[in-house]
């Protein structure tokens, strides 16, 4: 190790070698308490170990270097100076707190020791010294307790065994009612349980335990649960911890002190308003573990449960004080903070700051706040939002006021909450649904047979399956709420119940589902639509005036462009029309139309479908206006249309007037071996050309009536799928360019279009260049081009590839994003040569990833023109445009 780097760093009476900007070294704990002291706040005096020393120990089997003695002795010393007492004094000891802390706050890093430096002697001087044997007893037994459990593996519940049989003796409930020699008496009791437990003496020396509590700190850096924790958030080994060493102040001493947290503003409202509690008489682990209830700080807020003042009134000076501190730490920091304090006979001491946790809507309301407070500019606070937080604003909530059982847990796998009466099947969720009632799906596990039954539900509940799972997907795209894999639950099919540890529900009774939290609920409980705040339009209007890329919608139906406009929507990115083919009251005529032998026919069959097809477009067109709205002609291979079961075939046969057998020979024909790359897209256009030309008729004759009555001018762009060479665009182009003619002439009128194509396909993209030529415009079908390129898109490689019909309604999965090493490269290429062609060429997106953060950010940088993406991911995309352009410019 480099001799020259610094081992210690120093903090106390108004001066720090650290600051906050140097979490990297001394973690998040060590910079604010330096940062702290520099700002002239009362911080008991200390030094922190770098994180640096973390990794040495580690290279070094689990060695720390030396001289790192003497520094850690001398840094000891200065604090002895600083307070006139002395480590390890029989007269005036010095105590001390060791607490980890790495860049980020870790659960899994080992829990903080307080009291360090107490041993049988130092207690008489603690005792003597401050004229409190009680105060001296009762840290030192906190002190074993802290001690043995963290650094010599003695579990904590022994400890707390035995204090509840010594209550139980005296026939107490209290700790507080513990005496001095009943706290003796659990010290004689715990040293002895030590030794058997731990095979050796509770060490006495005060230097074996510091260096002990300091090792365990390191080491804690590698425990099973700080390495989970570290894998699930993407957190390097390489950080590592710091060893934080600070003097103690003690909340114990007498009715004068306490301890407590605080939020400086309400964590989950976002009210500008302290938030927080405290404990009179206490030290610091008392406030979470829930031994007493404590009382809130100030009188607003007053817990009734807990008789005590609150420190408004029981301390209205240091209340002042402490209110003053805070503000001036929030003012400082620019955000919301949390902050651990404790009082010391009357004295106001600040152990400990950080940004506080927030819930999502709390973290719009604390950023627009701030940005009228002046604290921070609207970039700032548009940074500090995750864009992913926003989807959880979007859904129905359970009324907070509302007290509730809850059945069983799963997975939180789609947000939102819904009741409903539960079902078995998709067909029984669809019948009760025309009923009118309202239903949630209990599956095991769901699959692309129980689609409709998922669209007709509230929402989906499943036995197994994780959070990729198929019912968790498709429920993010339709944003239905949605558990899974709540595996107490047995789902019983034949009795049609569901059972947990012996309570069972049946079908047709009630149960609530928090997609949030995962919570399974019995009965109805109420829930509340979202109020979609005022701070969510105040952000999401400077995220629009700042963003570039624009965010467009995929939507076919009415409802879906309604709800998306509602958001924001710039435009349609992708309509597609094999939808409009599905319904029910036209899949006849698309069958017959497929099933037709002779392009008479076809012709004949077709012709019905176009009238249903231009009011649908009408429809849309109204809607939109002058927006850009575009408009993919039929994509998937024929056979998703056709019947797969003998008796519908049947159905067909009859409906038709086909003979049976021809229906099914032709299905088994037309049956693709390979439906993402065979007989389908723009080759089905190619040799059944009169689809193409009726689907660009009922486009086309639809723009003339929207645009003859209205004072908006239509932008339609008409896009061809799976386009491999630009001859294929060439001669689709021309043939769409006839009808658009004929049209003209017909209705005497000058019709304005554009048309472009999908890429998505690795050939396409590579050929962009020559397909530029034709192309008014382009779109990434990254769905497919991440297949047809082996893209790896999600973090389950496991999980389902939806069908055609599934992919209508399934629209954006969040897991979903880009990967940049393969798709994302083509993308780079392919708008290279485009624009080489065709400089300034318009070019977007319309897959899945059109609606994945990190995606977007990659898009952007791409200079690509929009994204597409469900209306419930609009704001999320949006806002993450506005990330990616304040972060790349
Ligand atoms: P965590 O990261 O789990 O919050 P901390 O190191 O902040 O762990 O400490 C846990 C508790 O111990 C907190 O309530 C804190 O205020 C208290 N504490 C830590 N150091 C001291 C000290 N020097 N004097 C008094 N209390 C302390
Ligand atoms: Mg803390
Ligand atoms: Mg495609």
């Amino acid at each position: 190790m480099n001799s020259k780097m610094k081992w210690i760093y120093n903090f106390g009476n108004g001066h720090a070698d650290g600051n906050s900007l140097m979490k990297d070294i001394l973690g998040g704990k060590g910079a604010n308490l330096a940062e702290m002291c520099n700002l002239g706040l009362p911080i008991p005096p200390g030094f922190t170990i770098p994180t640096s020393l973390c990794n040495y120990y580690y290279e070094n089997n689990k060695q720390l270097p030396n001289e790192l003695k003497a520094e850690v002795n001398s840094a000891m010393q200065k604090i002895e100076e600083a307070l006139g007492r002395k480590f390890g004094d029989v007269t005036n000891p010095l105590l001390v707190s060791v607490r980890s802390g790495s860049k980020e706050s870790m659960p899994g890093m080992m829990d903080t020791v307080l009291n360090l430096g107490l041993n049988d002697e130092t207690v008489i001087g603690l005792a003597k010294k401050h004229k409190n044997e009680r105060f001296a007893y009762d840290s030192y037994r906190r002190f074993i307790q802290m001690y043995s459990d963290v650094v010599l593996g003695v579990d904590h519940y022994l400890f707390e065994e035995l204090i509840d049989l010594k209550k139980q003796d005296l026939d107490i409930t209290l700790d507080v009612d513990l005496t001095v020699d009943d706290l003796k008496d659990l010290v004689t009791q715990f040293m002895a349980m030590v030794k058997q437990e731990h095979g050796k003496d509770f060490p006495q020396d005060v230097n074996d335990q510091l260096w002990g509590a300091i090792h365990a700190v390191f080491g804690s850096w590698m425990c099973q649960r700080a390495i989970t924790y570290r894998k699930l958030h993407n957190i390097p080994e390489s950080w590592g911890t710091a060893v934080n060493i600070q003097s103690m102040v003690f909340g114990n001493i007498d009715t004068n002190s306490a301890t407590g947290v605080a939020f400086t503003r309400n964590p989950s409202t976002g009210e500008k308003k302290l938030y927080g509690e405290y404990l009179i008489n206490a030290q610091g682990e008392d406030v979470v573990a829930g031994i007493r209830t404590p009382q809130s700080i100030m009188i607003d807020g007053k817990n009734p449960d807990a008789d005590l003042p609150t420190m408004q009134e029981s301390m209205p000076k240091l209340y002042d004080e402490f209110v003053k501190v805070i503000n001036k730490l929030e003012t400082h920091y620019r955000d919301m903070q949390d902050i651990e304090f404790t009082i010391q006979e009357g004295k106001l001491w600040i152990l400990q700051t950080r940004s506080g946790k927030r819930t999502a809507s709390s973290a719009l309301k604390i950023a627009v706040n701030l940005v009228s407070e002046g604290l921070i500019t609207k970039e700032e606070a548009i940074a500090r939002i995750k864009p992913e937080s926003l989807d959880q604003l979007l859904h129905p909530t359970i009324d907070s006021k509302v007290k509730y059982q809850t059945l069983c847990k799963g997975l939180p796998a789609s947000p939102g909450a819904a009741s409903g009466v539960i079902v078995f099947s998709a067909d029984e969720a669809e019948r009760r649904k025309s009923l009118g009632d309202k239903v949630i799906l209990v599956r095991t596990e769901t699959s692309p047979e129980d689609i409709h039954g998922m669209y007709a539900a509230e929402g989906i509940l499943t036995s197994r399956g994780g959070m990729t799972s198929h019912a968790a997907v498709v429920a993010r795209g339709m944003g239905r709420p949605c558990i899974c894999g709540a595996s107490s639950m047995s789902v019983d099919y034949k009795n049609k119940q569901i059972t947990v540890s012996g309570h069972t529900i049946k079908e047709g009774e009630k149960i609530t589902i928090n997609g949030t939290s995962g919570e399974v609920i019995i009965g109805a409980v109420k829930t509340v639509q979202p109020d979609i705040s005022r701070s969510f339009r105040q952000i999401m209007e400077w995220a629009d005036e700042i963003k570039t890329l624009q965010i467009r919608t995929n939507a076919e139906t009415s409802i879906d462009v309604k709800t998306a406009l509602s958001f924001g929507a710039e435009g349609i990115g992708l309509c597609r029309t094999e939808h409009m083919f599905f319904e029910t009251d036209r899949i006849m005529s698309v069958r017959k139309m497929i099933l037709s032998d002779t392009v008479k026919d076809r012709e004949a069959a077709l012709a019905e479908i176009l009238p249903m097809q231009k009011q649908d477009f009408i429809d849309i067109f109204n809607l939109m206006h002058a927006r850009p709205i575009n408009i993919r002609l039929l994509d998937p291979p024929l056979h998703e249309f056709l019947p797969h079961t003998d008796v519908e075939m049947k159905q067909v046969a009859d409906a038709t007037n086909f003979d049976h057998a021809f229906v099914e020979s032709r299905c088994r024909q037309l049956s693709e071996s390979n439906p993402m790359l065979g007989h389908r897209g723009c080759r089905l256009g190619i040799t059944f050309p009169e689809i193409y030309k009726m689907q660009a008729r009922a486009i086309f004759e639809a723009m003339v009536e929207v645009q003859k009555n209205s004072d908006f001018k239509l932008s339609i762009e008409i896009m061809i799928p799976l386009i491999a060479t630009s001859k294929e665009l060439e001669f689709l182009r021309d043939l769409i360019v006839n009808v658009a003619k004929e049209v003209d002439l017909q209705f005497n009128f000058k019709l304005e279009y554009q048309i472009g194509t999908m890429i998505e396909l690795p050939r396409a993209a590579l050929r962009a260049g020559e397909i530029a030529q034709f192309a008014d415009f382009m779109s990434y079908g990254t769905n497919d081009l991440s297949q047809t390129t082996f893209g790896i898109s999600r973090d389950d490689a496991g999980s389902f590839i939806p069908t055609y019909k599934e992919r209508m309604i399934l629209e954006h999965d969040p897991f979903v994003r880009l990967d940049e090493d393969g798709v994302g490269e083509l993308i780079t290429i392919s708008v290279e040569r485009a624009r080489k062609t065709k400089p300034g060429l318009k070019i977007g997106v319309c897959g899945e990833h059109g609606g994945n953060p990190e995606s977007i950010l990659f898009f952007h940088k791409t200079g690509l023109n929009y994204v597409s993406c469900s209306p419930y991911r609009m704001p999320i995309s949006s806002f993450s445009a506005t990330q990616a352009k304040l972060k790349f410019s």
